[in-house]
């Protein structure tokens, strides 16, 4: 009941906002007529429209650089540029529980909107409290390069559909790109088929669907959504767990508490590095750059 009066009010804020007044709205200029207007919801969302779309295109993103993803719930403000969007693009799977309210109070008849992840084999969340707060599914498929192709040539379909006019130009950025994913996965396949460990500890339980890929096993510090510390017998599991494997790398994320790893690695004797969830922008790499980064250093870490 409460939620759906939240709804009803949400649309009806989004309404207004869309057809109120236009004296600070972010209206592509006129050099930008000629571009495709995309609205995606995060980062990883970002990269891979514009590896399609290169200079065809025009992103904005909804999701703020730095906000936690898995607790964001937009303000009209931040819906804004999807009822001028010509395409959506969201990853689905759990990630943008907003996004089909979000699509229904932009009143933007004409908008293609596209789940990235479909076509994706989900993994399954098995903590009933995650289940009921975020619902079924693992969220993080962009984190697998397998996965990422998938995705990219869903959002290609998008702009051709939306831009039948460049169909060759997006079939061939697509086509450029995929291979270099299915490149940079195939060179760590073999490297992680002969390496002598198989398992790592992160602090944000992001990378089940990279894991997958190459046959690893994350232990987390906090669970997939990231939410609030990790409880006391969390921690002392993993020290245990740790210790008995001697894990000597302890990986951190951006936007998750670095003080509990780094009291993790302190107490095992372990060392911290950074890896990348691409939930928002890091270090001013882009998509490539940060998988290959996170593949060297978790390749490196088992040996
Ligand atoms: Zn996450």
């Amino acid at each position: 009941m409460f939620k759906k009066i939240f709804y009803s009010i949400f649309v009806m804020c989004l309404m207004l906002s869309f057809s109120g007044c236009d004296g600070e709205n972010t209206a592509p200029s006129d050099t930008d007529k000629s571009k495709v207007r995309v609205s995606v919801s995060f980062d990883a969302m970002r990269e891979f429209v514009q590896a399609v779309g290169k200079d065809k295109v025009t992103v904005s993103v909804i999701i703020p650089d730095g906000t936690e993803p898995h607790e964001f719930e937009p303000k009209a403000e931040d819906l804004k540029n999807m009822s001028k969007a010509q395409v959506f693009v969201y990853n689905g799977l759990g990630m943008e529980p907003w996004a089909k309210q979000a699509i229904a109070a932009a009143k933007n008849q004409k908008l293609i909107t596209v789940e990235a992840s479909k076509g994706v084999e989900p993994i399954q969340n098995t903590d009933a409290d995650e289940i009921k707060e975020h619902g079924p599914q693992d969220p993080h498929s962009w984190l697998s390069l397998k996965n990422a192709v998938i995705e990219v040539n869903n959002i290609k379909n998008a702009l051709v559909q939306a831009d039948p006019t460049n169909k060759d130009y997006y079939e061939k950025n697509c086509t450029e790109y995929t291979t270099r994913l299915n490149q940079l996965y195939q060179q760590y396949q073999d490297k992680f088929a002969k390496a002598g460990r198989k398992d790592f500890v992160t602090g944000h339980a992001a990378f089940s669907y990279f894991c997958r890929d190459f046959g690893l096993q994350q232990n987390s510090v906090e669970d997939v959504f990231a939410a609030g510390e990790p409880t006391a017998a969390k921690l002392a599991e993993l020290v245990e767990y740790s210790r008995q494997h001697q894990v000597h790398i302890i990986f951190v994320e951006d936007m998750v508490s670095p003080e509990v790893s780094k009291t993790l690695a302190d107490e095992v004797g372990a060392k911290v590095q950074t890896i990348y969830t691409i939930e928002s922008q890091e270090d001013h790499k882009t998509y490539l750059e940060r998988m290959q980064a996170n593949l060297e250093k978790i390749y490196s870490s088992l040996q």
